[in-house]
């Protein structure tokens, strides 16, 4: 597959959907959302992994981990206030 050297995506973090570690942005939105651990072993956690590793980010990543897409730390370009959305530059609109 072709991959654009521009890309708005590049200063982004995305993260695993399943385990929380950083991956690419290729991986986001073109692969699974999924790191190459996850990928290969092609199924999801456990209920008890996925509470472990909730507990275990919390604080650090404090509801950034919605749906593996929103891990996505932005920051507003006037008070730099954590954004929820990427899209967006501000925190108001
Ligand atoms: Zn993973
Ligand atoms: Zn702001």
């Amino acid at each position: 597959m072709k991959i654009k050297q521009h890309t708005p995506y590049k200063n982004i973090t995305f993260c695993c959907r399943d385990c929380g570690t950083k991956i690419s942005w290729v991986s986001a939105l073109q692969g699974q959302g999924r790191c190459k651990s996850c990928s290969s072993k092609g199924k999801y956690p456990s209920k008890e992994t996925r509470k472990k590793l909730s507990e275990s980010s919390r604080g650090k990543n404090n509801g950034m981990y919605v749906d593996g897409r929103s891990c996505i730390k932005k920051h507003c370009v006037d008070c730099g206030k954590l954004l929820s959305r990427p899209d967006a530059n501000r925190c108001t609109l």
